[in-house]
């Protein structure tokens, strides 16, 4: 056990050595109070009625209460990564998990409100999937940035091998789903502020305005999608539209976008990415 520094909060005050709260403190007699304090509780039951073992409850689990709490509410990945300090998202997903029953369920409950590039509903019966169609659905597809891509060489190279540089909302192996419609709405936005501010500006050549301007096309297909997932949505009952949110959670808990595909805004200033082609 080693020493913690509590600077920026107020931790622990004691009236006259830590008045503050800013000294460092030893774990050891914390350790030694929260062991007391787990001890005088009554038993721990777990969901099926089984105890659980106080001597498993130590200071360190609430790292990992803290981990899981923040990924049953939908914290991305990548921002729990930065609430916990690490460097890796390896390290964070370490701390918290997604049992497989319920990435299926969620699994179930959005594939039967999946759309393709023109916002038509690929399968329109809720149905529960099979064994294998669960693996197929895990293992035939990558992830894009506002959807999923079926593209049999793609999926095979990991997301490195579209073969249409990207051009998703324009592709048929493109798919969405209402656990995609955040990435949507904030895709739409930035085309929408790219356009606005290359009509602006006076120091590009009229040809590199043209190739760095989203295409109407592009536009209107990404507003139609949202449209159309978003009707879907609005004609659900307030139970089933919870159902989906509780499945949207848990799928965006795992979900990391293909390293192969540009974000929402391309890092490199390859601007031929942003337009139709
Ligand atoms: S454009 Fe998008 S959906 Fe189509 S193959 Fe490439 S990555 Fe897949």
């Amino acid at each position: 056990m080693g020493t913690f520094t509590c600077t920026p909060t107020v931790l622990f005050p004691q009236p006259r050595q830590n008045s503050e709260g800013t000294k460092p403190f030893r774990m050891q007699p914390i350790g030694n109070v929260h062991r007391r304090w787990i001890n005088a509780m009554p038993p721990l039951l777990l969901a099926d009625g089984t105890e659980f073992p106080k001597l498993e409850v130590v200071p360190y689990s609430y790292r990992h209460s803290y981990a899981q709490r923040h990924a049953d509410a939908g914290t991305l990945p990548d921002v729990l990564r930065e609430l916990m300090g690490h460097r890796s998202l390896q390290t964070t997903q370490g701390y918290y998990r997604v049992t497989e029953k319920r990435t299926r369920a969620a699994v179930d409950k959005l594939v039967s409100h999946q759309f393709d590039r023109h916002g038509n509903k690929i399968w329109t019966q809720a149905r529960q999937l099979l064994e294998h169609e669960h693996a197929r659905l895990r293992i035939g597809q990558v992830s894009v940035p506002y959807g999923i891509c079926v593209e049999p060489s793609n999926v095979k190279a990991g997301g490195h091998g579209c073969p249409f540089r990207f051009r998703c909302v324009g592709c048929d192996h493109f798919r969405t789903d209402p656990s995609y419609l955040p990435e949507l709405r904030t895709y739409l936005d930035t085309l929408l502020r790219d356009r606005e501010r290359l009509a602006a500006a006076t120091d590009l050549d009229a040809w590199a305005r043209t190739e760095a301007t989203p295409s109407e096309e592009e536009v209107k297909r990404i507003r139609t999608l949202i449209r159309r997932v978003e009707t879907d949505l609005d004609g659900l009952t307030d139970d089933e539209r919870e159902q989906i949110t509780e499945a949207t959670r848990t799928l965006r808990k795992t979900r990391t976008v293909s390293l192969g595909m540009p974000g929402i805004r391309p890092p490199e200033p390859d601007l031929r990415l942003e337009r139709d082609t």
